[in-house]
């Protein structure tokens, strides 16, 4: 099931993707509410898929937690940069709210920076309260998937030694299209490209740490809430996003997350 957050007629609902009708185009079914709070009863209204616009299909209350080098291609190529080996453990660092943006919503690059790069990701939404929860139950917590943009301003990553600021402008963590809830993750294409051409091209299969193990890692540290989000880390391929780029970041199974910069 695809749940997507939208404005329509002056609102924002959440809503279902009705992909069924033959010929007839997607539609959205109106949810009553939040559905990681209030569950999934419908209003009763529908609206065609390209009436409406599609909003970051989460804002987070409390966090965006993610984790940094949790692709082995990856962390090879970052070795001179940011430094390091392979984590023992999954490597984890916030986010603020105020970095969400959604589809089709602009990256902006800061005045401050002369080197913003592109991370495309897989993005676990959690649905449920979760602290000390043990990895072979930790996937009841998550409600579902989308696709997230772990925008980096590199140069001052690494000036600062720390990741706060480099990671945490406004605009630097597009999400969406749609939170997708039971996508088969097993070996799930992670492609990031900037105006049609690839720049990553990785699988979930490669993740070092599985999805269980974040979500188990990260309640030993918080208390997830519904609603918080979870990046999972990026493949090889990260670099550089100029002003009229267009970045696209594509979860198999999910959709596609397209951003303009500036
Ligand atoms: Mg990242």
């Amino acid at each position: 099931m695809k749940v997507a957050r939208f404005q329509a007629e002056g609102e924002i609902s959440y809503g279902i993707l009705d992909e069924a009708e033959q010929g007839a185009g997607i539609e959205i079914v109106e949810l009553t509410g939040d559905p990681m709070i209030a569950g999934f009863d419908t209003t009763g209204r529908r609206f065609r898929f390209e009436d409406v616009r599609l909003l970051a299909p989460v804002i987070p209350r409390s966090k965006i937690v993610c984790v940094g080098k949790n692709y082995l291609d990856h962390v090879e190529e970052m070795r001179d940069e940011t430094g390091g080996g392979l984590p023992e453990e999954p490597l984890l660092f916030l986010k603020p709210n105020t970095s969400i943006v959604g589809p089709g919503d602009a990256i902006v690059r800061p005045a401050i920076s002369d080197r913003v790069e592109h991370e495309g990701e897989l993005a676990m939404v959690i649905g449920a309260v979760a602290k000390d929860v043990p990895e072979e139950d930790a996937l009841k917590y998550v409600f579902g998937f989308t696709a997230a943009n772990d925008v980096t301003a590199r140069d001052l990553q690494i000036a600062d030694g720390q990741w706060t600021r480099g990671k945490g402008f406004d605009t630097f963590c597009p999400l969406g299209p749609v939170i997708e809830t039971d996508p088969d993750l097993s070996d799930a294409r992670v492609v990031t490209r900037v105006n049609g051409e690839v720049r990553q091209d990785g699988s979930t299969a490669q993740l070092i740490f599985s999805l269980s193990r974040i979500v188990a890692h990260a309640s030993q540290a918080f208390t997830l809430l519904p609603g918080d989000v979870i990046l999972t880390g990026t493949p090889a391929g990260v670099g550089r996003l100029e002003p009229g780029d267009t970045v696209e970041v594509e979860i198999e199974g999910i959709g596609i997350l397209r951003n303009p910069v500036r």
